[in-house]
């Protein structure tokens, strides 16, 4: 499970793998060097008894 990042200005998403591509952080798609780091959420399993 890798870790997903969001460009700050056109908002696309992309993983790890696309990022060290390019070398720096930068979007991979606009070039914008402002980009989020997105953890996803743990899904837990509840039981509803
Ligand atoms: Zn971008």
């Amino acid at each position: 499970m890798s870790d997903q990042y969001r460009c700050g200005r056109c908002w696309r998403t992309f993983d790890d793998s696309k990022l060290k591509v390019l070398p720096g952080v930068r979007c991979p798609y606009c070039g914008y060097n402002i980009i989020y780091m997105i953890r996803k959420p743990t899904v837990k399993v509840i039981k509803a008894i």
